[in-house]
């Protein structure tokens, strides 16, 4: 079913926001605009953060097993519509019709792992610290949390906070992507026959301005947030200089190490998805690949086929294995990064760029590109392009391949293919990443584990899933009691 125009949901009722701020949302595939949004005011963030704090004052209240009754209902209702909603990330988002399904199978995992909370949020005790002095901590929600979200996994995303911030009894506004806001509409149409108290679950649309209010607004207690790098800088600070607790995670450039002895058919196999999954535009998607020995010309030989005879087209259409790239904005950057890797001396093995899609002319496409020599010193070696490029470089040891790695400024994922169980300590004990893979590409980590990002891939502490969601969603109050004999009534 087509949203016309993606709507606000605040204290349990639709709205459309009065901004006259007003984005299209296009099929990336075609070019063609499928839906509209409006970037809601400062106004609209106040009154959805005061709707939300009021609820907090019941919700909190709530046992934590009523509450999570919720999520076990809206688990049967993403599973009842995983088809249409997944064709919807599709419909905005470009990635093929699996990908989307990959997805929403994540974002299901997560709400899963939320109905574990009763006992992932126990505090602990400690009897007769003294005589007759008992100490323990219990878990507190911190109150309203917002979650400001990325494009690129309109529905998984939002889900490495939300069902964890509601299990522990926070209220919640999501902001989506505005580049990609359809998903969460749908996902809300589900929200609202949840029958939940009203206010505890919200979904603002908007954009930076939204944002920002948001950050400023002082019932607001916990900001969650995944994006770029730059932008991931400014809601740290912004959020930590107005004293909420703030999770951040950002942008990624991603290396991999493949060494002689690696099966080669296998990792070639695994790193193409990497690369070109999604069209490269996954925090995790793996951008360099550094070659150690014979490795050069071997992996240099196979990756180029695969490039090769990658299908690229509308992620709905059969055999498709690789969807168009977001707006046609991120087209042109990313081509325009590719000419500025040849100018810093690379070439190109597999040039992509301008590609012509038979049907499908006005879509945002780039085939799979690869550049060889990639200048370790030139500015391409460092940035994030977020679209289907892999840089190989080469090296001759295992130690400069990690000494590469390690001189990037981001660390979110490091992956080495090898047959050597030595090689592979070396690299996992070694290697400055969060997320790392050996003979695997890093695919989002499983609900029950945090998402780790090291350096300008993440700022906070606490990351999204798990137990460390649970962490950031409560607060601890340490508790000493005493009861002595002498003041309970012997019966
Ligand atoms: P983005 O930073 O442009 O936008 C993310 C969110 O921030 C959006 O909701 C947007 O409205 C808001 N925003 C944008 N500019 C803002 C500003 N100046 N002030 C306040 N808010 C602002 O990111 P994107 O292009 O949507 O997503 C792609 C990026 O996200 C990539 O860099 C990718 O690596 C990263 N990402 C990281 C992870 C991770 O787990 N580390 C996961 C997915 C995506």
């Amino acid at each position: 079913m087509p949203v016309e125009k993606v709507q606000n949901y605040v204290n349990g009722k639709w709205s459309t926001s009065s901004s006259e701020e007003v984005l299209d949302i296009f099929n990336p595939a075609n070019g063609e605009v499928f839906s509209r949004v409006n970037l809601s005011t400062a106004e609209e963030v106040d009154n959805a953060v005061r709707a939300a704090d009021k609820a907090f004052g019941r919700w909190k209240r709530v046992p934590a097993t009523d509450r999570i009754q919720y999520l076990f209902k809206l688990k049967y209702l993403l599973e009842d519509h995983f088809d249409s909603i997944a064709e919807t990330i599709t419909f905005e988002n470009g990635k093929t019709f699996q990908e989307s399904k990959g997805e929403l199978r994540r974002a299901i995992e997560n709400v899963e792992v939320a109905c574990g909370i009763p006992l992932m949020a126990q505090g602990g005790f400690s009897e007769d610290i003294a005589p007759g002095i008992d100490e323990f901590v219990i878990r507190q929600p911190v109150g309203v949390c917002v979650i400001i979200a990325p494009f690129n996994f309109p529905g998984m995303i939002p889900f490495w906070f939300l069902p964890y911030a509601i299990a522990t009894g926070n209220s919640v506004i999501v902001k989506p992507s505005e580049r990609t806001p359809v998903t969460m509409h749908k996902i809300f149409e589900l929200i609202d026959q949840l029958n939940l108290p009203q206010g505890v679950l919200n979904m603002l649309q908007g954009g930076p301005d939204t944002v920002n209010a948001m950050l400023d607004h002082p019932l607001v207690r916990a900001v969650s947030f995944v994006g770029s790098t730059g932008v991931a800088k400014h809601i740290y600070a912004r959020a930590a200089k107005n004293g909420k607790r703030v999770q951040a995670q950002g942008g990624a450039k991603n290396p991999i190490i493949v060494m002689p002895d690696a099966d080669m058919k296998t990792s070639t196999r695994i790193i193409g998805d990497s690369a070109f999954g999604c069209a490269g535009q996954r925090c995790l998607a793996a951008s360099l690949a550094i070659t150690v020995g014979e490795a050069r010309r071997t992996f240099t030989e196979a990756i180029s086929d695969l490039a090769n005879d990658r299908v690229v087209g509308f992620g709905m259409d059969q055999n498709v294995q690789m969807g168009p790239v977001i707006t046609t904005q991120s087209k042109n950057r990313i081509e325009g990064l590719v000419r500025q890797a040849i100018t810093e001396g690379a070439q190109t093995i597999i040039d992509g760029r301008n590609p012509r899609i038979e049907g499908y002319e006005h879509g945002y496409f780039i085939r799979p590109t690869i550049l060889d020599n990639l200048n370790p010193n030139g500015e391409i070696a460092q940035t994030e392009i977020f679209g289907p490029v892999l840089g190989l470089m080469h090296v001759n040891t295992i130690e400069d391949a990690i000494a590469l790695v390690n001189s990037n400024k981001y660390g979110n994922m490091a992956c080495l293919f090898t047959s050597n169980g030595s090689s592979a300590r070396k690299f996992r004990n070694e290697v400055e990443a969060g997320n790392i893979g050996i003979n695997i590409g890093v695919a989002a980590p499983m609900a029950f584990f945090p998402f780790s990002g090291w350096k300008d891939s993440f700022f906070g502490t606490l990351h999204g899933q798990s137990n460390h969601a649970v962490e950031f969603y409560t607060q601890t109050k340490v508790v000493v009691e005493r009861w002595p004999k002498e003041w309970s009534r012997k019966f």
